[in-house]
C-alpha cells in the first residue's frame, strides 16, 4: 500500500488558513495516527502540496493561498515525515531513492499536473492507493479520478478526508465506490 497525501496543508486544515475547508482540523487527530502507522510500517507516502505565486492565475476562482515560502503554505507537522523530499513541478526532476515521503509540489488541482507524481507512482504498480486529505470535491477528486482513471486500486479513506461541500462530497464517494474504489476507515485500513 502507498499513501496519497492530498494537501494537508495550514492555510487549508487551520480555521485560520487563507482557504480553511471547514472542519478539516477535526481530522488532524486521524492523519496523526495514519501518518505514524505509514512510518512504523514503513508504507511510502505521497503528498501533493499547492506551492503558489503571488498572482497565481488559479487565484482568479479562489482566495490567495498557500503561497511559497509563506506559514499557510507549509504543511502541517501531523503530515510530515522526517524523511522526506520535495519535487518542484519541472519536467524531468531526479526522483529521490529512499525518502519515506515524496511531497509533489503543483499550482492547480490536479496532482498529475506535476509529470512526476506519474513516475512516482509507477514505483509501486501494484500498490493499493489509499488517499486522505482536503478538499474531496476539489484536489482529492482530481487524484482519485486520476488514480481511477490509470487503473490503479484505490481505497479512500472516508474519516480522513473533507468536502467543501457536503453533500458534493457524498456523492462523489458513491460515484468512486460503483467505480470500483474501495471506502474504509482509517481504523480498518490496515486490516
Ligand atoms: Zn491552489
Amino acid at each position: 500500500m502507498i499513501l496519497i497525501d492530498e494537501d494537508t496543508q495550514k492555510d487549508f486544515m487551520l480555521p485560520a488558513g487563507a482557504l480553511y475547508v471547514a472542519g478539516a482540523e477535526r481530522l488532524i487527530p486521524v492523519l496523526a495516527r495514519l501518518f505514524e502507522a505509514a512510518r512504523a510500517r514503513g508504507v511510502p507516502v505521497l503528498s501533493s502540496v499547492d506551492a503558489h505565486a503571488e498572482n497565481d492565475a488559479e487565484f482568479a476562482q479562489w482566495p490567495a493561498h498557500c503561497v511559497a515560502g509563506t506559514t499557510g503554505q507549509q504543511k502541517i507537522p501531523e503530515t510530515l515525515l522526517a524523511e522526506r523530499a520535495v519535487i518542484p513541478n519541472r519536467a524531468g526532476v531526479e526522483i529521490p531513492e529512499g525518502a519515506l515521503q515524496v511531497i509533489v509540489e503543483k499550482q492547480t488541482l490536479d496532482v498529475f499536473s506535476n509529470p512526476n507524481f506519474q513516475r512516482l507512482l509507477e514505483l509501486y504498480p501494484d500498490d493499493e492507493c489509499a488517499v486522505v486529505g482536503v478538499a474531496t470535491d476539489y484536489c482529492v477528486r482530481c487524484a482519485v479520478e486520476g488514480l481511477l482513471n490509470a487503473g490503479r486500486k484505490v481505497r479512500v479513506v472516508t474519516d480522513a478526508i473533507r468536502a467543501i461541500d457536503h453533500e458534493t462530497g457524498e456523492k462523489l464517494l458513491a460515484q468512486w465506490e460503483a467505480r470500483g474504489a474501495a471506502l474504509t476507515t482509517s481504523n480498518e485500513l490496515w486490516t
